[in-house]
């Protein structure tokens, strides 16, 4: 599904990424964590495209194409999806149209024809209900007064909507408190299938003891310099960084 080699980005001049490689098959989950700096939120920005970035060597496969020569829009058409570690809002669009127009976009770039309203608003319903969001909340502008809870709530809710290939979700669970990040975990795990894949990407073990990784690494430094399976989590959790960096020789 996905094929990092030898990833290499920039910004502003600065080296940030040296080297990545990663693969990813479908149906599994990997979480990405590393100290804060370590460019885990470059790597997400550089994979959807966002132009701050250079990549300055290496290449990125997703499904067999060059995904680093797709516009974002494409990548997201091509079944990317990201979850911001700092939404946005977006006044006077209704999370309804914003969804509508999002789904048949895709749609459309996929050959197919866009959803008549009531079997839009059929699977507005049902989406809603995997991450228990308030119909309120649906009409009103993108994430306009929302609280990081419902925020968060909001971007898995459109994560169930465009049924991506693979997610990508950057700290999403900073700034939820425990029910919420159960809600938004429990709907990533409902989510979860053979066919698509999620990287989560977190500072913190917490989110790893509802969304159970099959593979765990360590960014630092701009390299992978660790994987492991679940347990690599909850070793860092106990022991924090210095034990890796100790291991790399700096300490
Ligand atoms: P993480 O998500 O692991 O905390 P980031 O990817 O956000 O790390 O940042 C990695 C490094 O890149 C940090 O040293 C940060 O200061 C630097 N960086 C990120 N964005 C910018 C920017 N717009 N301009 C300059 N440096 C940046
Ligand atoms: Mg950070
Ligand atoms: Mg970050």
């Amino acid at each position: 599904m996905l094929k990092i080699t030898d990833l290499h980005a920039s910004i502003n001049g600065k080296e940030i990424l040296k080297g990545i490689n990663l693969v990813v098959k479908p149906g599994e989950v990997h979480a990405i964590m590393g100290p804060n700096g370590s460019g885990k939120s470059t790597l997400s920005a550089v994979l959807t495209g966002n132009p701050a970035y250079e990549v300055t060597h290496g290449s990125v496969e997703f499904y067999g194409k060059d995904l680093l020569a797709l516009s974002p829009e494409d990548r997201s058409h091509e079944g990317l999806f990201l979850s911001f570690q700092y939404p946005v809002e977006i006044p006077g669009v209704s999370m309804v149209n914003f969804m509508r127009t999002a789904v048949n976009e895709q749609r459309k770039y996929r050959g197919l024809e866009p959803l008549s309203a009531s079997d839009f608003l059929k699977l507005m319903r049902e989406k809603r209900a995997i991450v228990e969001l308030d119909n309120k909340l649906a009409s009103r502008s993108v994430n306009e007064g929302f609280s990081g809870g419902e925020k968060k709530r909001n971007e898995i809710f459109q994560m169930a909507m465009l049924e991506p290939r693979l997610s990508i979700l950057d700290e999403t669970d900073s700034g939820l408190d425990i029910d919420a990040l159960r809600i938004v975990a429990g709907g990533v795990n409902k989510l979860k299938s053979e066919k698509n894949a999620t990287i989560v990407i977190t500072h913190y073990q917490r989110l790893l003891d509802y969304i159970a990784p099959d593979f765990v690494h360590v960014l630092y430094k701009g390299r992978i310099v660790k994987s492991g399976g679940s347990e690599l989590a909850l070793e860092l959790e106990e022991r924090g960084y210095d034990w890796i960096k100790k291991e790399l020789g700096e300490i």
